[in-house]
């Protein structure tokens, strides 16, 4: 039996091993994937310790995807350029961090609503973690990155640390009605990556709403709730909208791949998470 897992804090409400232990069963795989509660403390010990019980991977979320780093012996490009890590190889003494968010990311994007990056222009909201990853995959390929965020040295510290792998500089601007104005009629797709839409702040939106047009994509990573008020008023609107949903699917999706080199069941992976998602309504 493999061994697999997610470390975090909290961690209850992780829907990992759901949509991970559904498709094990759908392919007969015999695996186990269970969520683990970590104390800060106890990181390295956690993960020495899930080397020591054998155990193949484990992926990390909140708030430990940069706390990691310390205790790896080896990053993945990617992991290194963004600075943060959500799956873990265990192979032989080695511990490989890599990150799965940006692929997955936008394999959603193009499996679910058709985005191509290659010679357009996006919007991200947000300098976080998730839009480290996000804006690292995008630039990485010939498209130009907008980045903007409440915290604006943040966006610019972003931006820099991702001018030596972009392929066209990513542009900062002011977190304002008019410079979002000017950056709105540039780009095709606005890309949601702040927190602002869930839960505690559910009747607020990350951007000013009356800047949208019907000719927008946008794109919410947020899942729960399923349709904040961001991707409701784009989608009233008659723009294209996704939710975060197909970034966790596919984040699953690519650490299946970094582990064993294989395609999960990407469809059960959806319907395990969407039930679990529709149970917590
Ligand atoms: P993070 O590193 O804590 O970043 C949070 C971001 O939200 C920062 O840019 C922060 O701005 C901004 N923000 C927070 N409160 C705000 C407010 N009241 N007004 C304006 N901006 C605000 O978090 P993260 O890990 O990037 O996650 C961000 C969101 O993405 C969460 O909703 C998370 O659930 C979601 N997510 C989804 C997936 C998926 O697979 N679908 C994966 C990862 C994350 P400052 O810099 O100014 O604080």
């Amino acid at each position: 039996m493999e061994l697999l897992g997610v470390i975090g804090n909290p961690i209850s409400h992780s829907l990992s091993p759901v949509m991970h232990n559904s498709a094990f069963q759908a392919i007969k795989k015999t695996a186990v994937y269970v969520p683990m509660l970590v104390q800060e403390d106890n990181l390295s010990q956690a993960i020495q310790g899930a080397k020591a019980l054998g155990f193949t991977g484990i992926n990390v979320t909140v708030p430990f995807k940069e706390k990691v780093i310390p205790f790896l012996t080896q990053m993945t490009d990617d992991a290194r350029i963004v600075g943060s890590v959500n799956t873990i190889l265990f192979q032989g003494q080695e511990i490989i961090g890599h990150t799965t968010d940006g692929a997955g990311f936008q394999q959603a994007m193009e499996m679910e609503v058709g985005i191509n990056p290659v010679g357009k222009s996006f919007l991200v909201l947000g300098a976080g973690g998730a839009a480290r990853a996000i804006a690292h995959q995008l630039s990485k390929q010939d498209c130009q990155v907008y980045l903007t965020n409440r915290t604006l040295d943040r966006a610019q510290r972003l931006a820099s640390d991702l001018e030596a792998t972009a392929i066209k500089k990513p542009i900062v601007i002011a977190n304002q009605q008019q410079e979002l104005a000017k950056a709105v009629q540039e780009c095709q797709v606005i890309i949601n990556t702040t927190s602002v839409g869930m839960e505690a702040t559910k009747d607020q939106s990350p951007f000013p709403l009356d800047l949208l047009t019907q000719e927008h994509q946008v794109i919410d990573i947020i899942y729960n709730p399923a349709e904040t008020l961001l991707l409701k008023t784009a989608r009233e609107l008659g723009c294209t909208v996704q939710n975060g949903v197909g970034m966790l699917v596919w984040q699953a999706v690519k650490a299946w791949e970094f582990w064993w080199g294989i395609t999960p069941p990407v469809d059960v992976m959806y319907q395990a998470l969407k039930n679990s998602l529709a149970s917590q309504e």
